[in-house]
């Protein structure tokens, strides 16, 4: 029996009243798109139940580390047994370097690892490193990129090159982001300046190498190149954000899609998140023995964490490792994958409303435009009225997928042919709706 009032409505009201904006992560409030945001009781497999009892598909995969669906008996069993051993010891233990061995052995890039517990705190010992491992202040990252919430990655582009970025957050002051160089992702010409007249004070660039956090787009691979050879030039470590990405679209990450176009090709650093704990808080940075031996007990680099290599979520993180390193994953994952995306764009087609989408492994993106964009600037040319309807469209069908359009999405091993075919005949019938 669905309950007479809005359970969502009701605890959405009752969290503002104690947590801002009645969240812990913004994208989650819906004010992109409206409405009242689904208070999850409970996963399982594909699927999420909110507060109403209302069952949905789940494209979000908490934003990405669910890569086998919710509840995986393999991974529940491991994190069962790591609780009843205890929670945290703030000591080393062997499943963190089981973990440390696991990760290196599927990104060969990196010889060593550090286990810390979320995506920003990750990204921000990276800069911290690259920039004691060079001596050098300067990064560069490009815009509609994002690496977390540290101070120097809030910074959007200033008005041209030779200028600072400008903060993107209150409480930033501009002064921890004069380091910060942003640029247009995909742009060599811009690149190509940038080193040109900056290259030797470069300690860093970053990037995502498919940006999810612009819902989907792939850097290309003249552009990953020159990235590669320009900072081998000037000294700077080429860093590849992973998070997203890692163990997501590729066993061995974005890094093994460029290598197979770009010969040899290796990042210098690594950040990772998400899919390496499996839905716990576990991320990690890594790079080769030289930059990692800069960073604390060995070197002057700075960096720590009491619950960093936490035992159950390196459980959880050691057995999804597992389970998606068995032959064959990634070739259903992303045949399931790119049926939802060609089955939407056939929708959308038959519906004649403009669409595109683009996937890669289990990750994958969509727009409301006939192009795939290529930057940031592209990206924002779509029409939000237009998202937000396909949005509540689908979500009023039971197909949950994130809130604001420049999210990527996720399918995870537990989604059948059967949950896409019912997703894209849902899209199918908000497709018409949103007919031009
Ligand atoms: N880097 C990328 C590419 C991300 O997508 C995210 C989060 O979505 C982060 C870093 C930050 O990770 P976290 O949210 O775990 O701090």
């Amino acid at each position: 029996m669905m309950p007479t009032t809005d359970q969502n409505l009701a605890l959405f009201e009752r969290a503002a009243k104690v947590i801002p904006g009645g969240v812990n992560s913004p994208v989650r409030a819906f004010r992109a798109v409206g409405g009242t945001p689904r208070f999850i009781t409970r996963a399982q497999g594909a699927y999420i139940w909110d507060a109403n009892g209302q069952r949905y598909t789940d494209y979000i995969g908490s934003w990405g580390p669910m890569i086998l669906g919710h509840g995986h008996p393999a991974v529940l069993e491991a994190v069962q047994k790591a609780v009843l051993e205890g929670f945290s010891y703030g000591a080393p233990t062997e499943r963190e370097v089981e973990l440390a061995e696991a990760i290196l052995k599927l990104m060969p890039s990196m010889d060593m690892v550090r286990l810390v517990s979320s995506g920003t705190e990750a990204a921000m010992s990276t800069i911290r490193l690259a920039r004691g491992a060079t001596g050098r202040n300067k990064l560069i990252k490009f815009e509609g990129c994002y690496h977390g919430h540290a101070d120097a990655l809030l910074v959007k582009a200033g008005s041209g090159l030779a200028t600072f970025g400008n903060p993107t957050s209150a409480g930033v002051p501009p002064e921890v982001v004069q380091h910060t160089v942003v640029l247009e992702y995909n742009n060599i010409e811009q690149l190509e300046a940038a080193f040109a007249t900056q290259g030797h004070d470069i300690a860093c660039l970053m990037m995502e190498p498919i940006c999810g956090n612009m819902n989907f787009v792939r850097a290309s691979i003249p552009f990953v190149k020159r990235c590669r050879e320009l900072c081998t030039q000037y000294g700077a470590l080429l860093v590849f954000d992973e998070v997203m990405t890692g163990f997501r679209v590729a066993l061995g990450g974005a890094q093994s899609v460029y290598a197979k176009a770009i010969p040899g090709f290796e990042p210098d650093m690594t950040v990772m998140g998400k899919v390496i704990g499996g839905g716990m808080p576990l991320a990690a940075f890594g790079a080769k023995r030289a930059v990692m031996n800069h960073l604390a007990p060995l070197g002057t680099v700075y960096q720590a964490g009491t619950l960093s290599g936490n035992p159950v979520a390196t459980a959880c993180g050691l057995a999804t490792l597992a389970e998606i390193s068995r032959p064959g994953f990634y070739d259903e994952l992303g045949r399931k994958t790119r049926a939802l995306i060609d089955g939407l764009k056939a929708a959308a087609s038959a519906e004649g409303v403009a669409f595109c989408g683009d996937s890669e492994g289990g990750m994958m993106g969509f727009y409301l435009l006939p192009e795939l964009p290529q930057n940031y600037g592209q990206v924002m040319k779509t029409e939000g009225a237009k998202f937000n309807q396909l949005f509540h469209g689908l979500l009023d069908r039971g197909e949950y997928i994130a809130p604001a359009l420049y999210e990527a999405g996720f399918v995870s091993q537990a989604h059948t042919d059967a949950d896409i075919a019912q997703t894209v005949a849902a899209a199918r019938e908000v497709f018409k709706l949103l007919q031009n």
